[in-house]
This record gives structure tokens, sequence and C-alpha cells, in this order.
């Protein structure tokens, strides 16, 4: 086996990059052979696998028909509606094939939008793969948003047609969505020419004649439908996906065909080391991008069965995810450490209690992985948890600890080293230069050609793709992820935090990431956020958010002024005096987006007295409102 630092070469060095993903290539079925692998003639945008034509659902299904059509490919789960339900790749090739003949009667094909706002069930997976066998363009839209996001989302991306359902269910609250879908269709501009509606018999739905319609009716008409697969241009779009605006107004990530279909096939060997036949559950929702490319795409293209998984990680009991790996000999697990975190609030007994043999590995991504929580969580499952690091605009990882040798030398808080690929570097935000010095800060950055799989550009704004995302350094093209991070001497990397979030205290430059990391390793701290806060003295001042374990141990005023003096004492003594936080206020609850990340830019404004901005991405209003009211009693 070529040893990683070798093949992480070859993948990068402009002289055997292109030989390097024509290997890759091998692993997808083409209908036309590309004649170019990378056409990087007009920096930033790459186009990869040029000329080429292929279909991203045929390499999803068809293409395994011939040998595992009896296989499962996907297990629908749904603790929310206590369904099962498992479809092999006949069954499913079956279903998208009747959904491709429904939406091409309301007339989508090549190039048309479809979008897609539906709860985790499989029929939302019939019409995803539905528009790829098209040649449409999906627009997936978390089914957690409200009207707002949606109508924006819907203005964006023009679809011709809206998918949807009558409800999603979570904890066993119903949440209706015509509704909220009506609502959008009447804030935006732009109208559908249909709406094609499932119906789970979860909530009433009004129908609109003449433009809504439902799934079972026309389902029955298309039964023995045959939809043969739309090649592709390797270049052409397969799908919008908007970020999780985190830091603001989500940005609407344009996806190609090949590039992706290349970066996720390459990925199943190359980073998870599976295989077909084997059985993956990545738990988060299909309205993320780690849903996109590993609930359906990258399983799939490798011939594996899919978990989707519709409910709580707690309900009916923190045990609910490993009897599901018990029962499906569940390989590989996908999740991010927000779950974990959940279910480190209960008895690691319920992941002890099942089977876990089969399973081969937790991979966790979206937000920092704290040490604490990669301890418990490993403890409690005995095998390798693995960080990853990436972003919607990549489509897959861009830091880990690949396939081989590597996973056993893993750094807790670290999402390991540069995946093949992606020429990572760290960059000085002051002087804008490289930073090759081992432990020094930078912005992580990326060399262009971005890999195959990543963003084209920003859905119909070239310029904001280029202005937001790329600068030219010493003639290079370099690609900002945002994010802050180190780098030691064994090519680790370490995130810090997002660059917006990197408090400038006196002069110097701490990621809220170190200082978060450092509390949390307080027995009693279960979660903790940073932010910098303006300070007429030292520039800004750290300000920590916490939640703690035992609510009551912090229920009188000098409890709470014990526990703020026992936090500034560690941090202190971890990483000194000027990442002390000014002040640590306990809450119940911080504020996080509904991909469960912490929103710090909202709790930077509230704590320095400014509008908090676009929340339309936010999980829990209460948690914002309880953290003004705390700063307001004791200003
Ligand atoms: P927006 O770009 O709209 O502000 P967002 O950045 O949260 O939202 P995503 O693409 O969902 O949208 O998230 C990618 C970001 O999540 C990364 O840039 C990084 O900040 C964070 N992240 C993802 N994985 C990890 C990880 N393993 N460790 C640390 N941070 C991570
Ligand atoms: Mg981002």
């Amino acid at each position: 086996m070529e040893r990683f630092a070798d093949f992480y070469q070859r993948s990068i060095e402009p002289q055997t990059r292109d030989g390097f993903w024509q290997e890759q290539a091998a692993l997808v079925d083409w209908h036309q052979k590309p004649v170019q692998i990378c056409d990087y003639s007009n920096p930033p945008f790459a186009r990869w696998f040029v000329g080429g034509q292929l279909n991203l659902c045929h390499n999803a299904l068809d293409r395994h028909l011939a040998k595992r059509a009896d296989q499962a490919a996907l297990i629908a789960v749904s603790t929310e509606t206590d369904t099962e339900k498992t479809y092999s790749y006949r069954q499913l090739h079956a279903e998208v094939q009747r959904m491709a003949a429904v939406l091409q009667s309301f007339g989508v094909g090549k190039g048309d939008r479809v979008q897609i706002y539906m709860p985790m069930v499989a029929e939302a997976v019939f019409a995803m793969l539905a528009c790829m066998r098209l040649g449409a363009i999906h627009s997936v839209v978390f089914g957690g948003f409200a009207s707002l996001s949606l109508a924006s989302r819907i203005e964006d991306a023009q679809p011709k047609v809206i998918v949807s359902a009558d409800a999603g269910s979570r904890g066993g609250r119903v949440v209706a969505y015509k509704p909220l879908l009506d609502e959008a269709l009447k804030l935006s501009s732009h109208k559908p020419q249909a709406v094609l509606m499932v119906n789970r018999g979860l909530a009433p739905m009004d129908l609109r004649a003449g433009r809504d319609h439902l799934w079972t009716d026309l389902r029955s008409k298309y039964m023995e439908a045959q939809v043969p697969c739309t090649w592709v241009e390797s270049t052409d779009q397969s799908y919008i996906l908007y970020t999780s605006g985190t830091t603001g107004k989500p940005k609407g990530v344009q996806r190609d065909t090949g590039g992706y279909t290349v970066a996720l096939a390459a990925s199943m060997p190359h980073i998870f080391n599976a295989k077909a036949g084997q059985t993956f559950f990545c738990t988060s929702d299909i309205g993320w991008v780690v849903g996109h490319s590993y609930i359906i795409y990258a399983p799939l293209i490798a011939g594996m069965a899919t978990v989707l998984y519709e409910g709580l990680p707690i309900r009916p009991d923190a045990g609910v995810w490993w009897s599901l790996v018990e029962k499906y000999r569940i390989t590989h697990m996908f999740s991010a450490p927000t779950a974990v975190r959940v279910l480190k609030k209960h008895d690691p007994e319920y992941l002890r209690k099942y089977d876990l043999s089969s399973l081969q590995a937790l991979w966790l991504a979206g937000e920092p992985l704290d040490e604490p929580t990669a301890q418990w969580i490993s403890d409690a499952l005995q095998v390798p948890i693995i960080d990853n690091y990436w972003q919607t605009e990549t489509g897959w990882p861009i830091m880990t600890l690949c396939n081989g040798v590597e996973q056993q030398s893993s750094k807790f808080g670290s999402p390991g080293k540069a995946v093949y690929g992606y020429n990572v570097k760290l960059i000085d935000d002051k002087c804008g230069q490289e930073l090759t010095a081992p432990n020094e800060k930078g912005v992580l950055a990326i060399e262009g050609p971005l890999p195959p799989g990543c963003m084209q550009t920003v859905w119909g704004d070239d310029a904001r793709f280029v202005n937001t995302y790329w600068q030219s350094i010493a003639g290079k093209q370099i690609y900002s992820t945002f994010d802050w991070g180190v780098r030691d001497a064994q090519g680790y990397y370490f995130i810090l935090g997002r660059t917006d979030d990197v408090i400038n205290v006196a002069g110097h430059r701490l990621g809220t990431r170190e200082i978060e990391e450092s509390i949390s390793a307080h027995a009693e701290i279960a979660e903790v956020a940073v932010v910098g806060v303006a300070d007429a003295l030292k520039g800004q001042a750290a300000m920590a958010f916490a939640v703690v374990r035992d609510a009551s141990k912090v229920s009188d005023a000098q409890q709470r002024a014990r526990l703020e003096a026992e936090v500034m004492k560690l941090v202190d003594s971890q990483l000194g005096a000027v990442a002390r936080p000014s002040r640590v206020l306990f809450v119940t609850a911080l504020p996080k987006t509904r991909s469960g990340k912490l929103l710090r830019r909202a709790l930077q404004a509230v704590a320095e007295n400014r509008d908090p901005g676009d929340l339309t991405t936010m999980e829990d209003p209460a948690a914002l409102v309880q953290v003004k009211e705390l700063l307001h009693s004791w200003v």
C-alpha cells in the first residue's frame, strides 16, 4: 500500500494531480470518458473531468443492479412514526423511476430546479435521486426551517416543482409543513408550476387545485415507469445547497456532477475504508451537506446499504442508535459532536447494552470535537472516533485521518491532517504570507484549484464566489475557509474557531475554540461558548456563556461566583491570564443553528448591545432571550 504521505503529495502536485484524479475517476461509470481531467484556465473556477458524461443516479443505483439488486440499499427508520422499511437496490430503483416519471409529467428536465422540503422519509431520497436521473438540479431545504427561510431559498433557486410532505415529527411533536410552505409561497415572488405532496397522515393539508398534487395518486399511474438516465456533462450542476448561516446570510453552494461523483466514490475506500455490502449510518439530516454526501450519495455509489433515521438519538431511550447498529450490523457511523453531547447526558450503559461488534469506527463532523466529548464516546463505544473537518462548500472532508495506519494515531482535539486533493495552507491574516513553521496560528486556506466535488460557484453569482472566498497571494489563487487554525510539527491541524470569532485581547490573538476547550475541561461544565466583546481598555475581552451539568449547583449568586472564579483560574493555568474571560455567565441553553452550531455572532451582538442580524437559522430563540435578560440584570 502506498504511504499516505506519498499518496497525498501525488494528489496535489501540479505534475501528478491529473494522473491521481484520473485513477479515482475509474471508480465511476462514465457514459463518455473525460478528455481533460482539470481545466484551470480560468482560476479560481476549476472544471473537473471536462468532456466526460455520466449520471449520478446511474452510479448510485443502476450500475449496481447486475450484482446486488436484492441487497439492501435504503433502510428508512422512524422512531417518530414507529416504522422501518428496507428498500433493496431493485426496489429503490423502481421508486426513483416512479418519482422521475411524476416530475417529468410536470415538465422537469435537464437543468430545471426542484426544491425538496421534506422530513427524513424515503420519498425525499426518491426525489433527490429522481432529480439526478433527469439531470435536474435539486435544492433541498432543511425541514426544520420555517416560511421565511424557505421563501428566500425559493426566490433564489426558482424551482419549477416543489416536493414536500404534510408534516415532520420531532420528539413526538408533529410539525405541519404544508402551512409553512403555503406561507412561503405567498411570500415568494417566484411561483412553482407544481407542488408534489407526500401525505404521511400526520397533519391535515389544504390542497390547491391545479397546483398541488398527491404523490400516492400520481405514483399509482407510473408503477411500471422506466425513465432512462439523462447523461449530463461532468461540469453540469447536480445541486444547490445553502450553507448553515452561522456567520450571516447563507451562500447557495453550486455543485457539479462529475467531480462530486468521483470525490465521493474515492472517499469511500480512501477515507472511510468502506465497501459494497456494508452498512453506513449517517445521523445527519438530508438538508445538510453531510446528509447529501453521506446519507445518500456516497454509500449508494459504493454499493452499500444506508440508514435514513427520523427521530432523536434518545427516544425511546439513549440506546436507540446502538440498537440499530446491532440489528442492521452497521459498519460505519457518522454523526456530529452535538449529538454525542446529547448522549453524554445519559448513562453510557445504554451504548453497551447492544452488540456493537460490526461497527468499525465513528466519524464526527460539523463543529469542534472537544476532548472530553471524544473521550466519553471513545470509552463507551471502544471503536476509533475520527474527527473530520469540512464545509458545505467542499462537499467532503478537508481534514481527517485517512484510511490506513493514520487512523491509529488520532490526537483528540485535532481533525487530523489535510486530506488528499486539498492543498491546505495557513495564511497570516495580517501580511497575507503563508505560514510554514509549526504551531503558528493563521487562517486555514486551500490553494486552487479546489479538488473535485467542491463548490463550482455561488448559485447565480460568480462575483460573490470570487469576492467572498478567494484572494491572490504571490500569484496563487487561495480559497479561505474562514476558520482559524494551527498545525503542529507532525502536520496535525487544530481548528481554533472562525476568523470572525478570533478575539484580540490587548494585541494577543486568541481563538474562541482554545478558550472553550480549556473551560470545557472543568468537570461541572457541560457546554460553553466564548465570544469577544468590545472592551474600552483591551480592545476586546473574552466573555463565556456556560451550561452546567447540574443546574442546582449555580442556583445562587455565591455558587455562581465560586464556579466563575474556578473557571477563570482554569483558563489562567492552561492558557494564561490574557485568555481569561472577563465574565462567565451561566445559562441553561446556548443559541445554536438548526444544525447544532453555536451562534457566537448572535451572542456577541447581544453582549455588545447590537442587533443580532439574520436569525432565521436559529434553533431556539429562547436561548438568546435568556442571555439578553442575564446581561441586563448584571449591567
Ligand atoms: P455559514 O458559512 O453560512 O456561516 P457554516 O460555516 O456553519 O455557515 P457549514 O458549511 O455547515 O456552514 O459549516 C462548516 C463550518 O463548520 C466550518 O467552516 C467550521 O467552522 C465548522 N466545522 C465543521 N467541521 C468541523 C470540525 N470537525 N472541527 C471544527 N469545526 C468544524
Ligand atoms: Mg461557513
